[in-house]
């Protein structure tokens, strides 16, 4: 790792930008120097913790002792602030969904290139331990191959916040939550989309969707069916996943649950009928004791560099980015599909040829 210590700046010191202040209070090689926030409590918020706080933007711009500019802004203006200050030689953290729009990320894409500076969106999801887990059972085939994947979230709550519940400042389930279960998706399953279903809920009045459902089918032949809702008063499990060999379940942020393989090549007794409602049934009757193993669910190594560690060492030119622009391009394009396909109420096909 480096000595040098990197000034950063937050701009838009709001839940997650105060959030992103304490995580770096933690962090050796970056140094938060001070915050913008167009709001006077805000201002007064971040001087409370400890932080100058700039005057304006074009402060922070114009500040040669700042090296990286972190945006955590309602998500329209994403992109303004980002080309800013890659013209001004300063590096940038950006937080998801990093724009509305994907033709907006390949502008800032550009401008980074140009510049030179480089420019990371905040995916910190990959890096959550459910997921994770999920993605070790996936690559080791641990339930042999996985054919089908269900990743969920699911609140009571409604929609949070302000600006998340208008459609100009890019509120709404699909951006919010939408695009972190879309980008660990697409991170795990190295395989081409071909087609994509979706369903948004609008059952609370917003102008924007309060959930989604969508259905996502690989080259490969396996699918997904990723869901976000906001009206869910009973939760399903966060992860429930399908492979040739088993099943894996993880119910919540405990990562509570287990995996359930077939045991192959073992002898066992048939299932025996089970009363199923007015009905009998062989089979849904749930599989004999010898036929299946439980297990617990694997422990993953978490040794994978931080999120900020890899900002450095990309700055460094010492490592290759963790959440790449490119992918984070495919994530909103697909975001663009699904609002599609939702719309129209169509199969979209072929997403990933063209
Ligand atoms: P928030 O409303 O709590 O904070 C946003 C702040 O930005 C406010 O203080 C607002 O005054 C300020 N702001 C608005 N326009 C500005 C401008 N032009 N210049 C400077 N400041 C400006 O919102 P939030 O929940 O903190 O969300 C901010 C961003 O972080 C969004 O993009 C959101 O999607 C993202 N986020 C990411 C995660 C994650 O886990 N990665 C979690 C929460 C939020």
């Amino acid at each position: 790792m480096t000595n040098k210590l990197y000034n950063l700046v937050i701009v838009g010191y709001g839940g997650m930008g105060s959030y992103h202040a304490k995580l770096l209070k933690e962090n050796q090689t970056i140094n938060v120097i001070g915050t913008f926030d167009i709001l006077e409590e805000r201002r007064i918020a971040a001087l409370v913790d400890g932080y100058k706080v700039y005057e304006s933007y074009e402060a922070v711009l114009a500040d040669k002792n700042v090296d990286l500019v972190l945006i955590a802004t309602p998500n329209d203006v994403h992109k303004e602030i980002a080309i800013a200050a890659l013209n001004a030689n300063k590096h940038v953290i950006c937080e998801k969904p990093v724009t509305i729009y994907s033709e907006d990320l390949k502008e800032i894409m550009k401008v980074a290139e140009a510049t030179q500076r480089k420019f990371v969106v905040h995916q910190n999801r990959r890096w959550d331990k459910d997921f994770l887990t999920i993605k070790k059972i996936y690559d080791e085939t641990i339930i042999g191959n996985v054919f089908h994947i269900e990743s969920r979230v699911q609140g009571a709550n409604g929609i949070p916040g302000d600006w998340r519940h208008l459609k100009a400042p890019g509120g709404g389930m699909l951006l919010d939550w939408g695009v972190h279960l879309l980008d660990q998706l697409l991170f795990m399953v190295d395989s081409k989309i071909t087609n994509v279903y979706a369903n948004l809920s609008y059952v609370l009045g917003d102008e924007v969707d309060d959930g989604f459902q969508t259905i996502i089918t690989f080259e490969n032949g396996s699918t997904a069916l990723i869901e976000v809702g906001t009206t869910n008063f009973i939760q399903l499990p966060r992860w429930y996943v399908k492979g040739t060999a088993g099943t894996a379940v993880i119910e919540d942020w405990n990562i509570t649950g287990k995996i359930v393989t077939q045991n192959f090549g073992v002898d066992f007794e048939a299932p025996k009928p089970i009363q199923a409602g007015q009905g009998l049934t062989k089979t849904m009757a749930p599989p004999s004791e010898a036929a299946v193993s439980t297990s617990d669910l694997p422990e993953v190594d978490q040794t994978m560099e931080s999120f900020y560690d890899n900002v450095i060492s990309v700055i460094e030119e010492k490592a290759e980015p963790i959440v790449k622009n490119t992918e984070v391009l495919r994530v909103l394009r697909l975001i663009e599909t699904i609002f599609k396909a939702a719309e129209t109420n169509e199969v979209f096909k072929d997403f990933d040829t063209y």
